[in-house]
């Protein structure tokens, strides 16, 4: 099962990786690794925070790109979908003219998930305000507003990892208790 997941939340990246946070895993020393990186966590809570947070680092790289309608967190965005952040460009008719607003929609998962994550996931969505695929121009954005994105980002990877096989865990420790009094014969 692990190997399945690690496969699943670490596509693409090399085998000599994939085997260190496998290894990580096996040792159970997966969430000290993180722990020990990302010891800052954040209080953006709300909806209100997540926009001002979201707005200054826009302001600060891409004081161009279109305005910010709206952003908010999103309970619907799951790991299990691995969607965790989503962008949108709404038109509306205002005033007898067509307006473009800017949505973005971060996943409720970020609330408490280290700074670092949180910071990684906004940039990408920003860096979609200009740059539509996730090709080079796309990362080298994301690189302008945070020069240790790739990092993040795989490591954003693990940290989600990490969370599914503890629910995994957990899920597989229920059944166990949920089955065991049926299990007489
Ligand atoms: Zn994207």
């Amino acid at each position: 099962m692990s190997a399945t997941l690690i496969q699943q939340f670490l596509p693409g990246y090399p085998a000599h990786l994939r085997a260190q946070i496998a290894q990580l895993h096996a040792q159970g020393q997966l969430g000290h690794y993180l722990q020990q990186r990302y010891p800052e966590t954040h209080t953006i809570q709300s909806d209100k925070a997540l926009y001002d947070f979201c707005n200054a680092l826009k302001q600060r790289y891409l004081k161009n790109a279109p305005l910010l309608d709206k952003v908010y967190f999103d309970n619907r965005l799951t790991i299990e979908k691995q969607t965790l952040g989503l962008n949108a460009a709404i038109s509306r008719v205002q005033g007898g003219k067509l307006k473009a607003k800017k949505e973005i929609r971060i996943s409720a998962f970020f609330k408490t998930a280290p700074l670092a994550f949180l910071n990684m996931i906004v940039v990408h969505e920003l860096a979609h305000l200009k740059e539509r695929e996730h090709d080079k121009a796309f990362y080298q954005l994301c690189l302008h507003m945070e020069p240790d994105y790739m990092q993040y980002e795989f490591d954003c990877r693990v940290y989600l990892l990490w969370a599914a096989l503890q629910k995994h865990q957990l899920d597989a420790g229920n059944s166990v208790r949920a089955t065991l009094p049926g299990s007489k014969p």
